[in-house]
């Protein structure tokens, strides 16, 4: 079933566009709002704009987008600038307006990847039109979820299909509002090659501080392009306040050359170190259970070691490394270690 996504190829998603900014508000608040942001943007180079007309919030009750008259101020967007015009859907019903009016492309969000009663829906709805679609990683790390609204997509005849990486929300980041999960990028990117993938670094983030950052690695990492939010009043804004950036601040931030230097790494270590940090954890937490296995052993009379325990363990370790593409050598090394450390914790008690 996959094989189709591994042979699926996108058409270009912008036409003869060589543009790969997608950029405007989080959400098109005011006509006003709407069209003086496209206007400055559209006043840097940036070609394709994006504004939220519905919301799909958290809470009821907060911001959930002005609805279809903002599709209004984006067909003036586009008159008024000739910018590609989009804005997110969550139902069959946003799709058949989005269709109506023509938008140039749609994307579907976090939180509707997810639900795959929902994207079922908007795929019968997208049925026989060639309008393009980006699709955002679930919010979850379920890469299935998303390769599977991807194949929805290409039953029902889409074939301008991209994807944007907006990270996953596991609440563990200690700077960013989620966390992108690079090596699920790179699997993502090994199993749908044909589709081109746009880093999101307003959503990841959540605050405007890091977006230089992500620009300037979205290059290092090979992106066939960028989304981010800009407002012309950020911290007015009625959603997505800390990490919209003005149209001004976009534009230094994009024409800033890229530096290929190692600090661009930051980014990519901050993940791998929050990983250490889990397997420091872990080890911690195996260790204070070997202690209380310990004592149980201590109280019945039992060896710490155990020689047929030992070699079944050895026989997991080397199928769980197999599986996972660790080299048995390091599997086994690092097993040597942990095991007798541990028996060494069990010996002390006696
Ligand atoms: C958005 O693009 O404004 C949005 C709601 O994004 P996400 O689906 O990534 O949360
Ligand atoms: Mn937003």
């Amino acid at each position: 079933m996959t094989n189709r996504l591994k042979s699926f190829r996108s058409a270009p998603l912008w036409g003869d566009l060589e543009e790969t900014v997608v950029a405007g508000p989080c959400s098109a608040e005011t006509q006003e709002q709407t069209l003086s942001t496209a206007k400055a943007l559209h006043a840097l180079g940036i070609k394709i704009f994006r504004a939220g007309v519905w919301k799909p919030r958290t809470y009821p009750g907060g911001f959930e987008g002005v609805g279809e008259v903002a599709l209004d101020w984006l067909l003036e967007v586009r008159s008024e600038t000739g910018m590609l015009i989009g804005t997110e859907v969550g139902t069959a019903q946003h799709v058949a307006l989005a269709l109506e009016y023509q938008l140039d492309f749609i994307w579907l969000g976090a939180r509707t990847t997810a639900s795959p009663f929902a994207v079922s829906e908007i795929a019968d709805a997208l049925r026989g039109s060639d309008i393009t679609v980006l699709v955002k990683n679930p919010l979850s790390p379920s890469i299935d979820l998303w390769k599977g609204t991807l194949l929805r997509l290409i039953d029902a005849g889409i074939t301008r299909l991209g994807v944007i990486h907006r990270g996953f929300d596991i609440g563990t980041h200690p700077h960013f509002r989620n966390t992108p999960l690079w090596d699920q990028i790179a699997s993502f990117r090994a199993d749908a090659p044909g589709i081109p993938i746009l880093l999101d670094p307003s959503h990841i983030a959540g605050n405007r501080a890091y977006i230089r950052d992500f620009i300037q690695l979205s290059n290092l990492l090979q992106y066939n392009g960028l989304m981010i939010e800009s407002h012309m009043d950020p911290d007015h804004a009625l959603s997505d306040r800390r990490q919209q950036v003005t149209p001004l601040q976009l534009g230094e931030l994009l024409t800033e050359v890229t530096h290929h230097d190692e600090q661009q790494l930051t980014l990519l270590r901050d993940e791998l170190n929050q990983i250490d940090e889990k397997l420091l954890l872990l080890l911690s937490q195996r260790r204070n259970l070997s202690l209380e296995i310990g004592k149980v052993k201590e109280r019945h009379g039992f060896e710490p070691y155990q020689e047929v325990q030992y070699q079944q363990k050895r026989q997991y370790i080397q199928k769980l490394a197999e599986e996972y593409g660790i080299p048995r050598e390091l599997s086994y090394k690092l097993y040597e270690l942990i095991h007798k450390d541990s028996i060494d914790i069990q010996k002390d008690i006696l």
